[in-house]
C-alpha cells in the first residue's frame, strides 16, 4: 500500500506553518464560496493516512467523503491509471469509443441489485448522474413530476439543488430551483413524531398520503430517496419504509431511484444498500467510492427504461472517461479481491459497540445508527431533551482534527457526527482515531 506509513504523527500544530501560509494564497485566489473543512495541504496519502505540507501524518475518518472507500491511492488504482494515462488520455466515447467503458458498464450491470437486463451511462459527478436519472425517468414515462424526501441530498446543480433538502450552505440565494420537485416526509425513526416504533408503518402512510394530495400518482415520473440519506444525517429509514415505497412506485407507474452515490460501493457492507432492503431499484446512481478518487458517476437501470432514449439525448464530453474507467476498474477489482464489504462489517464491529460504550456515558448521543464503514451519532442536548446540538459536534470535531484525525459532520441540524474511514484503513488506525474521538467528545462535553 503506497510508501505511505499507516501511522499517526504530529510534527506541528494542526494546522501547520506550510499550510497556513498556502491557506493564505487559497484566501486570495479560490473563491470564498469554496470552504475548506481542514485546511491542512495534503501532499500524499495511502491507505487509511493523509500526509500533509508540514510532514503531520493525520488519520483519515472521511474518504475525501466516502470516495477512497479502496483506500487512498490504492495500489490497483494507480497501476491502471497509470497504464491508462500512458496508453490515450481522452477520445470522447461520443466520438470514438473504448473498452473500458464498456467494462465499467458491464460491472455495474452486474453489480447493481436485480439479475434483470440492464444498460448503463457514465457521467463526471453524482450530481450529474442523478440529474441524468430524472431526465432517463421523465422521457421513459412522459411524466414531469419527482418526489424527493426531506434531508436528501443529491447535489448542487440546478435540478440537484431542487431535489436537496436543506437551504445552507447548499441553495441559499441560489434559486430558482428547478420545477415540478416535489418533497415527501423522511422514514426517521429517531425524530418521527410517534416515536421509533411506529415509523416504519406512519411514515409509509404519510408518504402516499401527501403525494397523492399533492402531486398526483399520475404526475410522478420518478421518486429519488438514499437507501441510506448521506449529508442529510446518515438517517436510516425504518425498516420496510424503502421496500414499501418502492413497491409503491411500482404500482403506480412511477420510477424508484436509488440515490447510491454515497451508500454504494461496499461502504455499507453490501455492495448498494437497496440489498440490505431487499429492493430492486429501477435505476441506481453512483459515484463517490466507485473510482477510487477520479471523478466518475454512473446511471445504472432497467434496459428498456436506459434504451427508451433516443441516440444522442445522453452523455458528455467527458463522461466515462478512460482514465477514471481505469480507475474503477481498479477500485471494483480491490473491492472483490479484498472482500471490502465483508470488511465494512468488520468496520460495524469495532465502531459500533464502542460508540455504544460512550453513549452509555453521554447523554448527549442520543442516536447511534448506520451500517458497515457508514456510521454516525446524532448529537442532542442531553437526556430527554432531543434539540439538536450544533455547536457540541462542530467542538467534537474541531478536537478531533486538532489531534490529527480527519472526520466529517452533516445533518440537516449540523449534529451528527459521521464515520467514512477508507476500508483499507486497519484495526489500529480505526482504534486509535475512535481513542481522538472519545477523547475529543470528552474534553468538549
Ligand atoms: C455527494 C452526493 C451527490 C452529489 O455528488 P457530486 O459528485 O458531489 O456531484 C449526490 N447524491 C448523494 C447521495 C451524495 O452523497
Amino acid at each position: 500500500m503506497s510508501n505511505v506509513p499507516q501511522q499517526r504523527l504530529l510534527q506541528t500544530a494542526i494546522p501547520g506553518p506550510k499550510s497556513a501560509a498556502l491557506q493564505a494564497r487559497k484566501t486570495a485566489a479560490v473563491s470564498a464560496g469554496v470552504s475548506t473543512g481542514l485546511p491542512v495541504y495534503v501532499e500524499r496519502a495511502g491507505g487509511g493516512i493523509l500526509v500533509d505540507v508540514d510532514g503531520n501524518q493525520l488519520i483519515d475518518f472521511g474518504s475525501g467523503i466516502a470516495v477512497t472507500t479502496v483506500g487512498n491511492a490504492a495500489p490497483r488504482v494507480v497501476e491502471r491509471v497509470t497504464a491508462q494515462v500512458q496508453d490515450f488520455t481522452h477520445t470522447c466515447f461520443m466520438v470514438t469509443p473504448y473498452e473500458e467503458y464498456l467494462e465499467v458498464a458491464e460491472a455495474l450491470n452486474d453489480l447493481t441489485p436485480g439479475d434483470h437486463e440492464k444498460r448503463t451511462a457514465l457521467f463526471n459527478s453524482g450530481a450529474e448522474a442523478v440529474e441524468n436519472a430524472v431526465k432517463v425517468a421523465r422521457h421513459f414515462t412522459g411524466r414531469n413530476a419527482v418526489v424527493a424526501f426531506d434531508h436528501a441530498y443529491h447535489g448542487r446543480t440546478n435540478l440537484t439543488m431542487a431535489l436537496t433538502a436543506k437551504n445552507m450552505p447548499y441553495k441559499h440565494k441560489f434559486g430558482p430551483f428547478a420545477g415540478e420537485v416535489y418533497r415527501a416526509p423522511m422514514s426517521y425513526p429517531f425524530r418521527w413524531p410517534g416515536g421509533p416504533a411506529d415509523c416504519a408503518k406512519e411514515s409509509f402512510d404519510v408518504f402516499v398520503q401527501q403525494v397523492h394530495a399533492q402531486v398526483g400518482e399520475d404526475n410522478v415520473a420518478a421518486v429519488v430517496l438514499e437507501p441510506i440519506q448521506g449529508e442529510g444525517g446518515f438517517i436510516v429509514p425504518a425498516p420496510g419504509f424503502v421496500k414499501q415505497v418502492a413497491q409503491w412506485c411500482a404500482d403506480n407507474g412511477i420510477l424508484f431511484i436509488a440515490d447510491e452515490v454515497q451508500s454504494g460501493f461496499c461502504r455499507t457492507g453490501d455492495w448498494f444498500a437497496s440489498e440490505h432492503e431487499d429492493v430492486v431499484p429501477d435505476l441506481i446512481t453512483t459515484a463517490k467510492g466507485i473510482a477510487g478518487g477520479l471523478p466518475l458517476a454512473g446511471v445504472t437501470g432497467r434496459a428498456d427504461v436506459m434504451d427508451s432514449v433516443h441516440g444522442g439525448g445522453l452523455g458528455g464530453t467527458y463522461g466515462g472517461n478512460p482514465i477514471a474507467c481505469a480507475a474503477a476498474l481498479g477500485a471494483i477489482e480491490t473491492m472483490k479481491e479484498e472482500d471490502l464489504c465483508g470488511r465494512a462489517k468488520q468496520v460495524e464491529a469495532l465502531f459500533v459497540p464502542r460508540l455504544k460504550a460512550l453513549a452509555e456515558k453521554y447523554p448527549q448521543i442520543g442516536d447511534i445508527r448506520g451500517r458497515g464503514a457508514m456510521l454516525a451519532v446524532e448529537l442532542v442536548n442531553g437526556p430527554g431533551d432531543l434539540t439538536p446540538n450544533a455547536a457540541l459536534t462542530g467542538a467534537v470535531n474541531k478536537a478531533c482534527h486538532a489531534e490529527g484525525l480527519v472526520t466529517l459532520t452533516c445533518g440537516t441540524y449540523g449534529n451528527v457526527f459521521r464515520f467514512l474511514p477508507p476500508l483499507a484503513a486497519s484495526d489500529e488506525l480505526l482504534s486509535e482515531g475512535l481513542d481522538i474521538f472519545e477523547k475529543a467528545f470528552a474534553a468538549s462535553v
